[in-house]
Parts: C-alpha cells; sequence; structure tokens
C-alpha cells in the first residue's frame, strides 16, 4: 500500500524528526484547523441548542488527513465551530494545516492572517483551495485535489526541505487505500452526527455542480469492510448517534451498494444499540424497491435529494436529465413510503424561469411534504461547465458566498435581479412560516412508513432526545411564535401516528432553526 508505505516512520529523513525551531528527537507539531461556518441553514446551529452540541459534524477531510500524516508527528486539532483557535494553539505549532469549502472562506482569510502574523508555515487543501488556488498568495503550499494523491509527495519534499507551492493531480484517487480517520483528535460528544464517506464521484452531469468538476464522473468506493471498520471505531468510542454518508451521491454505484455495502451493513447492526444513517442520493433511488428494502434494512432513514425544480424547462436547462420525465411527487412519497424521510435541494434563478416559477416551486415543496427545503439562488461555482458558460457570457459578477441557501448569487440574471431577490426572499419567508411549516410536517407524517430497524435503540440517546423535547415545549410551545402549530402537530400525531411522536418533535426543532435562519439573515 502505497500511502502506508511512505508514511513508515523509519522512512522520514532527519528534518521530520527534528523540525526548524525544535531541538533535539522532539516530534513536528502539526496543528489542523478548521474554519468556521456562518450562520446557515447548513449549519443547524439553532436547532443544536435543544440537544446541547455545538456543530453538526467534525471536518472528516481534515481527520483523514491527520490519519495520512506521519506517525511520529504530534497532532492537535481545532475546529473553530466548537473552540476558539488560540495563540497559544499557534505558538505550540510548527505547521499548520488547514481544509475548507467555499463557504468558509471568511474565517480561513482570519485563520491565514493569524498564521502568518504568528510566522507559521500554512498548508492548505480541499475544495475551496482546488477551486481558486490563485486566490490565496498568503498560503505557503497548496496541496490540492485529493490528498491520497498530493499528500504523500508534498510530505516527502517537505521532509527533504524542498517543498514546492503547489501540488495537484489529474487523476483521482483509490479510495481502497484511505485510512480510518483519526477520530481520536476531535470530543465527539460535541457534535450532531458523525461524517462518514463510502464513495466519491457521480454518474450524472448537473452543469451547476462541482462535484464532478473536482471527482469526476465515475463513482469510486470503498471496499465494504473498510466502513465497517470506521464504523466500529466510532461504536467503540461510544459514538451511539447518527452517521452521515457523505458521498455526493451514494447509489452512483449501484450494483455494489446493493451486492456488497447495504448487506455488510445489515449484517454490523445486529447486536448493537443506536446508529442511524442518513445520505445523498439521486431521485431514480424512488425507482428501486429493492434499494430502498436494504437501505431501511441497514439503517438509514433520511435522505437529501437534489430536486431543483419541478420544471422541465430548467432541469433540461442545467442537464438534469435525471428528474425529466417524472413526476417527483410522487418519487418523493415512494421513498417516504418506503421510510426514508427526504430532506430537498431547490434552485431559483434558472434563466427559463418565469415570474410564476417561486409560487410553482413553493406548490410543489407543500404538496411533496418535503419539510427541510433546502432553497437557494442559481449559483456558478468555479470549475463548473455553469461557470464557463456564464463567463462567455460575460454575466458573472466578482465574489459569490460559496453558500447555495444564502440568496446571494454570482449570475447576472437575464432580467430583473432585484425582483428575483425579493422574490427569494418572499418565497423562504412563506415556507419557513410556521403555518406552511407545520402542514409540511403533517403532510410527510401521513406518508412516512418508519423502517422497523434491528438493534437496539442506546439509552443515552433516548436520554438526549427526552431532554430535547423538553427544551421544545418551552421554547417551542410555551415562549415560540409557532406554538399554536406546535402543540396542533403534538396533538394530531399523538392521534393520528404516535409512533412518529419523536419525528414530529425533532422536525418541529429544525423548523425553528429555518425559521431564524429565514428572519435573521435572508427575510
Ligand atoms: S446528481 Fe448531484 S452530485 Fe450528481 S452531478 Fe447532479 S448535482 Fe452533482
Amino acid at each position: 500500500m502505497v500511502v502506508g508505505r511512505f508514511l513508515a516512520a523509519s522512512a522520514w529523513p532527519a528534518a521530520f524528526r527534528t523540525p526548524a525551531g525544535r531541538g533535539g528527537d522532539s516530534a513536528m507539531h502539526a496543528l489542523l484547523v478548521y474554519p468556521e461556518f456562518p450562520d446557515t441553514f447548513w449549519s443547524f446551529k439553532h436547532a443544536l441548542r435543544f440537544v446541547r452540541k455545538q456543530s453538526s459534524t467534525p471536518p472528516l477531510g481534515l481527520l483523514t488527513v491527520a490519519a495520512m500524516l506521519p506517525p511520529a508527528w504530534d497532532l492537535r486539532l481545532v475546529d473553530t465551530n466548537v473552540q476558539a483557535l488560540t495563540d497559544a494553539d499557534l505558538a505550540w505549532a510548527d505547521c499548520v494545516l488547514v481544509s475548507a469549502m467555499a463557504v468558509q472562506r471568511p474565517s480561513v482569510d482570519r485563520i491565514v492572517a493569524r498564521c502568518r502574523d504568528a510566522g507559521r508555515t500554512v498548508i492548505a487543501g480541499g475544495p475551496l483551495f482546488t477551486a481558486q488556488p490563485e486566490q490565496f498568495g498568503a498560503v505557503d503550499h497548496l496541496v490540492l485535489n485529493e490528498a491520497e494523491l498530493t499528500l504523500p509527495a508534498f510530505l516527502r519534499d517537505f521532509a527533504a526541505g524542498r517543498a514546492q507551492r503547489i501540488y495537484r493531480s489529474a487523476e483521482f484517487a483509490d479510495l481502497t487505500r484511505t485510512p480510518i480517520p483519526r477520530w481520536d483528535l476531535v470530543r465527539l460528544s460535541r457534535y450532531a452526527s458523525m461524517p462518514l464517506q463510502y464513495s466519491r464521484g457521480c454518474p450524472f452531469d448537473c452543469d451547476f455542480c462541482d462535484v464532478t468538476a473536482q471527482l469526476g464522473h465515475r463513482p469510486r468506493i470503498k471496499a465494504a469492510g473498510q466502513v465497517i471498520a470506521e464504523l466500529d471505531r466510532l461504536y467503540d468510542l461510544g459514538w451511539r448517534g447518527g452517521v452521515f454518508f457523505v458521498d455526493d451521491n451514494l447509489i452512483g454505484n449501484k450494483r455494489n451498494v446493493k451486492r456488497e455495502l447495504l448487506p455488510a451493513l445489515i449484517e454490523w447492526r445486529r447486536g448493537r444499540r443506536g446508529l442511524s444513517f442518513g445520505t445523498q442520493a439521486s431521485i431514480n433511488l424512488a425507482d428501486d424497491a429493492a434499494l430502498m428494502d436494504l437501505m431501511t434494512r441497514a439503517g438509514f432513514d433520511t435522505v437529501f435529494v437534489g430536486i431543483e425544480t419541478p420544471s422541465a424547462g430548467a432541469l433540461a436547462e442545467c442537464s438534469k436529465k435525471q428528474n425529466l420525465n417524472r413526476d417527483l411527487v410522487a418519487d418523493t412519497r415512494r421513498l417516504q413510503r418506503a421510510g426514508l424521510q427526504v430532506q430537498g435541494g431547490f434552485i431559483l434563478g434558472f434563466d427559463s424561469d418565469s415570474e410564476a416559477a417561486p409560487q410553482r416551486l413553493a406548490d410543489f415543496i407543500q404538496k411533496s411534504g418535503i419539510v427541510m427545503a433546502m432553497v437557494g439562488l442559481l449559483q456558478a461555482l468555479p470549475g463548473t461547465r455553469l461557470h464557463e458558460r456564464m463567463r462567455k457570457a460575460g454575466r458573472l459578477v466578482v465574489g459569490g458566498s460559496g453558500d447555495n441557501v444564502d440568496g446571494t448569487t454570482n449570475i447576472v440574471p437575464l432580467a430583473g435581479g432585484d425582483g428575483l431577490r425579493e422574490a427569494y426572499r418572499d418565497l423562504l419567508g412563506r415556507l419557513y412560516a410556521p403555518k406552511a411549516y407545520y402542514r409540511r410536517v403533517r403532510a410527510l407524517l401521513r406518508e412516512y412508513r418508519p423502517p422497523r430497524i434491528k438493534g437496539r435503540i442506546d439509552p443515552g440517546y433516548l436520554r438526549q432526545q427526552a431532554l430535547a423535547c423538553a427544551r421544545s415545549v418551552l421554547r417551542l410551545g410555551i415562549a415560540g411564535r409557532e406554538r399554536v402549530e406546535y402543540w396542533k402537530l403534538i396533538a394530531w400525531t399523538i392521534v393520528r401516528r404516535p409512533r412518529l411522536l419523536p419525528m414530529a418533535v425533532t422536525l418541529a426543532i429544525y423548523g425553528y432553526h429555518f425559521r431564524m435562519i429565514t428572519e435573521l439573515h435572508i427575510a
């Protein structure tokens, strides 16, 4: 195994064992820093308070990179979403490794500036830096694309004292060589769920998508045994909550998912407590009853689907062919009835969108019972076909937040930019107003058939849910603007779907988060 051989401690030249500024045989001090996420729909910050968690998930990329660093290095990880980066941390470090997505850009700039002031070497990688390396002149070393390919070369050169500024690769990594993330570097109890990755790449070709731009169309997968080993590690560390498979499309390689991954997960669950799974998948999941059945038996209860728009014209415009010629409401209901709660991604602002598009989108979302609807304005991310198309048409504006649900866009609309932003704000305000939101929750609960997941529920997890429920009574049922809708939902659920009461309370809490984000940052 190339990575393992490369990381063998005995292979490291003296420069690693006696880093500059340190005497004797002291190990290199590497500080891994994860920049802060802004307060957006995706942060779930206002919902996390109910379960006393500080962030949704720990930084999977950095934890995986940590597992690829030389065993002799001394590592410390600071996730600025859950703890402050202190001057003492920077004083301890010989070098600082930063990984980030576009949405974390403001925090990245602050962290890099602090590292420069402290005279620390900054090494950066991840989607933000890979998409636009020319924007990071203050970073010492850019280790781009997939770390499995570029990190070994950087480490070799760094050890020899001749590290270059940029490391890239035009190839795609073999995930069967990806190590188990270093979960031991974070305090798991600070997070609401754990991330895990089975595959990278997606066979589809949506023109706004930066996943395929960076990770390709051929889904590359881990062996099922690797996934089980990662779950074992999390379980051994005491984790009993949710696990989110961060694959951009878990079913990109359906054959292996059905034959290897899901049977292995079903087997793994036997006799274990807790752990429910969520993931992202394309809408064609709804065509495959056997696959949905395997997924729910394996423990999946939630799936995020990029639905984008009910407009055939807009779907054709962005080459989202897999969503065309379908009844997307019927597909959503099939998923819900199979035991998969559907969360949906939606986009407003296609060239072909008419004035009626926002209302059509609102009607679709209400009818489908997609409670968590992530609606954003179309953005052209660097490296995508859409970005190139807009650049050629002279319709790009500098910047772009990278947050696809904050109501901003870097595309000059064909007409009426202010009208589009206004329509977006109005749409979000209506979708997350208590009456409409709670109506969607009831629509979902009516359709949803909860899977009978094998495995006992963990008592600690149950206690956490009970406390969240009590806090929801106080904050939503007594003090909240949504209190009438809250109690109507509780009463309706007790009478009609009593088994789904915990789900109803959880969705009420999420509704509070979405309403807060809408009121604070969008409306
Ligand atoms: S289905 Fe999702 S991951 Fe695949 S290309 Fe389209 S947007 Fe990207």
